[in-house]
Formats: structure tokens, sequence, C-alpha cells
């Protein structure tokens, strides 16, 4: 998946200036300014827009010793780049580029969102030896928001239970998913989610993998469950367009994109890796 990029991704928070080749990312709302060819995208280096007189940067992250910098202000577009939706980016035959550009967009939202102390409404300060936000007045301190969520694989023998959601952009087949709530575990949340999307029973539920996801500013937990009892699929029209159970043998249109947790679970299930003993 798109994350695994082993050592080469340093998100401690640094005290640096922009080098020529530091990359600078710049959104508008749900849109990154990038450069694409259809299968690659591109983020503009520094060199490109140092000239910009609006430019203020903050320090992300690093991949291999790159620097990745967000630009407070948006970047007017220019010569081939303009802001593209960032859906675009999970196109990308870089997943590198995927990665940092969604992982900048997850601290894009969050500066954007913490302008003001939530407590106070006083103007937040940014701390220059951490990345935290910090309330002058009331001492309020804001970390990093990361929203938990699940994903849950339900199998029955050689099905599995394969959804669509409604009302998203998103209109491949997924698994159930939801957010977890106050005061549940994420097993919690699998059973939750599972009763309410399709009013089906699990058991043996197992953890497979965990995944950032800074498109909608998530940390997915990835489960696997079996049916327990009737398999009988009672839909909620409010968050799922289709529910069905989908046998292994009739998978052949499902491709792991190399992307998503999401994808990448289906696929095991698709070349029966999974398994509950
Ligand atoms: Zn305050």
């Amino acid at each position: 998946m798109i994350q695994d990029i082993k050592n080469k991704f340093d998100n401690s928070y640094y005290k640096v200036l922009p080098r020529d080749n530091s990359y600078v990312l710049s959104f508008e709302k749900d849109k990154c300014m990038i450069k694409t060819d259809g299968k690659n995208i591109y983020i503009p280096r520094y060199a490109e827009i140092v000239n910009n007189k609006k430019l203020e940067l903050r320090y992300l992250f690093s991949i291999d010793n790159t620097y990745y910098f967000l630009s407070e202000n948006s970047i007017e577009p220019f010569t081939d780049y303009d802001y593209e939706d960032i859906s675009v980016l999970r196109n990308s035959v870089n997943k590198e580029m995927c990665f940092a550009a969604e992982t900048a967009f997850h601290l894009y939202n969050w500066y954007r969102k913490n302008k003001f102390c939530g407590a106070c409404g006083v103007k937040i300060k940014h701390r220059d030896d951490e990345r935290v936000l910090f309330c002058p007045s009331c001492g309020n301190t804001v970390y990093p928001c990361i929203s938990p969520a699940i994903i849950v694989g339900v199998v029955s023998s050689d099905r599995i239970l394969m959804t669509k959601y409604a009302g998203r952009d998103y209109k491949k087949y997924a698994l159930i998913a939801g957010f977890c709530e106050v005061g549940e575990t994420a097993e919690d949340t699998v059973r939750r989610e599972v009763m309410e999307e399709v009013g089906i029973k699990i058991k043996n539920i197992k953890y497979y993998k965990s995944q950032p996801w800074g498109f909608n500013s998530n940390m997915l937990f990835g489960f696997f469950a079996e049916l327990d009892g009737n398999g009988s699929i009672t839909i909620d029209k409010n968050e799922l367009s289709e529910a069905k159970w989908v046998k292994r043998s009739e998978m052949n249109f499902i491709e792991d994109d190399g992307v998503s947790l999401t994808r990448e679970m289906i696929g095991l299930f698709k070349n029966n890796k999974v398994n509950f003993s």
C-alpha cells in the first residue's frame, strides 16, 4: 500500500528552510495543485515557485530526505500546474507522490480548521519545536487530529460481503466501514457497523492491519470476521446503495490498486489468504 515506503518517511517536526528540490503542496478545499500526465502526478518544487510573493511555507515531513512544505496561502496555478480534485491522486502510478500529497492534505485540513482556539476563540499560535498549536491566552494545546475508523471483510465460507456507498463519489465495491464512536473499542465498532449497515451478526473478529488515510483524516483499522448465523442482509439505505455476498470465483472484477487497505483486503480474500484458525 502507499504508506509502505519503509524508513524513507520521516514525520518528525524540524525547523528547516526549503531547498530548491523541496516539494510545496498547495490546496484549495478538496483540490491539490499538481501537474499530471494521466499516469503520474507531479508536485511543484520550491525552485519553481520561489518568486511567488505570497509564499508562506510550513514544514510538513520528509521522504527520502526530500522536504515537503505546505503553502499557507493557496498558490496561483502556473504553467502546467492546476488544482485537481484529490481523488485524482489515487490514480497515480507514482504511489509515493500519492502518499505525500494525501498526508499533506491531512495536515492541511488540520491547520485550516484550527486557526483559532476552540476553547476561548483567540488566534492560535504554532510551536516551532514540535507540530502542535497552542493558545497564548488559555494555554489550550491542539495536536494533529486523527479520526479512527474500521474496515471489515465479513466472510462466509467462499463468500465475502461487498458494498457500495450511497451518496459518495467512490462508486466501486468496498467493504463495511465506519468511524469509531467515543467509548467503544475498534472491535465494538466492527460489530456495530456490520449490524447497522447490513443487519447481520458476526464472530471471530480478527485484526489484520492499519493504514493512515489522509484523504479523510483517518487511521483505518482493518479486520476480518465470520458470519454468525443467518446471512440475510437488511441494507441501511442511508449508508449503502448496495450490499451483497460475492463468491470468490466471481471476483474477477477486483484488482488491488496498491493504494487502499480495502483493496488489499479484498485481494487477500480473492487469493484465498484469509483464515480464522
Ligand atoms: Zn484559548
